[in-house]
């Protein structure tokens, strides 16, 4: 069984990225056979100049390896080393209606927080359902907002698959943890790169403080009672045991306890939980050569496979081109 999924390098990641993508990455390498990839051509869709793209793609690929992807039992690959993805992207919009696109949550809650839609960003689940289907996929594990995205894939695959009149596509299934689902980011919205709005586990730690101080939350005064279900206790909870959680909720009801000490405690858990991965995080930044081998043994290993499958593709649709 073939567990596949990617993150954009379309900024740094962060703590949603890890609880909603990458700690289910990592919890799955033992059972499937996974393929987890960068998803660079996506990235472009927010149209970031060439230095930062290249410097995110870096970072997140020590992002994976640091927090304990294994590339001895994962395949690990950019998205741009397989040029497959964009071909048979481009075979798939023709079975893709536009009201399916038009329907999409991601396109149009990005367009309501005033980012100017071009034409990827409005054809993006048609390239994520190549990602998909070119390597016969079972599951996807992902964050909720992605859920859609798995929804269209599969009436894009059994639209292609109805036309044709032959099983090409195998239909996934989304992989989603309820409980890490949606992780909030620090003005309460789901977190993104491109909210602007996250907490990056491998930032110097005062940068990383910095962010957590900056958690939106009420001017309920100090001495004064709180909702104990605010922010900070939502991500708090990511990383504190049942009783923790509870005593910091506790703290809030009873008052005298400020944001100030709830972000403190939960800086203080963060850098705890991260603390063997900055580490790795580290070790890596000077060994970039071995990254490179991996990238590069990665991206042989997905090509073939997904060559296989475009070869398919173009015969089932009847292109002549030889390939
Ligand atoms: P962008 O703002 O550029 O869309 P993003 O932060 O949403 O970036 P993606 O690269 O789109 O990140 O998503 C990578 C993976 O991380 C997906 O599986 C997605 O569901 C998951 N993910 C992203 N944000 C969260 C979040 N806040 N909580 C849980 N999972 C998340
Ligand atoms: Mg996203």
């Amino acid at each position: 069984m073939r567990s596949l999924s990617g993150i954009q390098p379309s900024g740094i990641l962060h703590i949603g990225n890890y609880f909603g993508a990458i700690k289910q990455f990592i919890d799955l390498q033992d059972e499937y056979e996974g393929f987890y990839f960068l998803a660079d051509f996506h990235a472009l869709t927010s149209l970031p100049d060439s230095e930062s793209l290249k410097h995110n793609t870096m970072s997140a690929i020590l992002d994976y390896l640091a927090c304990g992807l294994d590339p001895e039992k994962s395949t690990l690959f950019l998205q741009s080393d397989v040029p497959e993805h964009t071909e048979l992207s481009w075979i798939l919009s023709n079975v893709t209606p536009i009201g399916l696109l038009e329907r999409g949550h991601s396109y149009k809650d990005k367009v309501s927080k005033g980012i100017k839609p071009n034409t990827g960003l409005f054809t993006y689940p048609v390239l994520m359902a190549a990602d998909i289907l070119i390597y016969d996929s079972d599951i996807v594990p992902v964050g909720k907002d992605q859920k859609q995205h798995l929804e269209m894939t599969r009436d894009i695959a059994i639209k292609f698959n109805e036309h044709y009149n032959k099983e090409v596509f195998k239909l996934p299934e989304e992989k989603i943890l309820e409980t890490l689902a949606v992780v909030p980011g620090i003005d309460g919205e789901k977190m993104s790169k491109s909210y602007k709005n996250i907490i990056n586990m491998f930032l110097p730690e005062k940068e990383l403080k910095k962010q957590v101080m900056s958690i939106v939350t009420d001017s309920t005064p100090l001495e004064e009672p709180k909702n104990p279900d605010n922010n900070i206790t939502k991500l708090y909870s990511l990383f504190a045991s049942k009783e923790e959680i509870q005593a910091m909720k506790d703290n809030f009801t009873n008052g005298n306890y400020g944001y100030g000490h709830g972000k403190t405690e939960l800086y203080n858990k963060i850098l705890e939980y991260f603390a063997p991965y900055r580490k790795k995080r580290e070790e890596l930044e000077n060994n970039m050569d071995y990254v490179e081998k991996i990238l590069k043994k990665g991206a042989e290993k997905a090509r073939d496979i997904a060559s296989k499958k475009v070869s398919e593709v173009r015969k089932t649709v009847g292109l002549m081109g030889r390939n």
